[in-house]
């Protein structure tokens, strides 16, 4: 499908690059306050996309990104649930494709796992 100019599209903090609404996960400061992942988008506050990369998390969370783009301090315990938000969401099995990349068999013949 040709893009149309119809797809909403949202920044992520922490990289700068613009994804389809979709493809982000909001987090929201709520008016009460409150730091939380919104996989529905529509809860109200105010929002801050994050894409779906771990890099951009550790970034958005831990580097100020999400602070900033919230405006609001982040507790040590909001960092926590959003980073356990994300490692939730994340598949354990089938599409690894980012974890593991570069499997090369022929270097590191050390790489012995030992099972106890
Ligand atoms: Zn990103």
């Amino acid at each position: 499908m040709p893009r149309s100019g119809h797809t909403p599209e949202r920044t992520c903090i922490s990289c700068g690059l613009k994804f389809p609404k979709r493809g982000l996960i909001r987090i929201v400061r709520t008016p009460a306050g409150q730091i939380a992942a919104d996989p529905t988008g529509k809860r109200p506050g105010r929002g801050s996309y994050l894409c779906s990369s771990a890099e951009c998390w550790q970034k958005g969370v831990f580097k100020g990104g999400l602070e900033r783009g919230l405006k609001a301090p982040l507790s040590a315990q909001e960092r926590i649930i959003l980073l356990e938000f994300y490692q939730e969401r994340q598949p354990r099995t089938g599409n690894q494709e980012q974890a593991t990349k570069n499997r090369q068999p022929r270097t590191g013949n050390y790489e012995i796992n030992q099972r106890i």
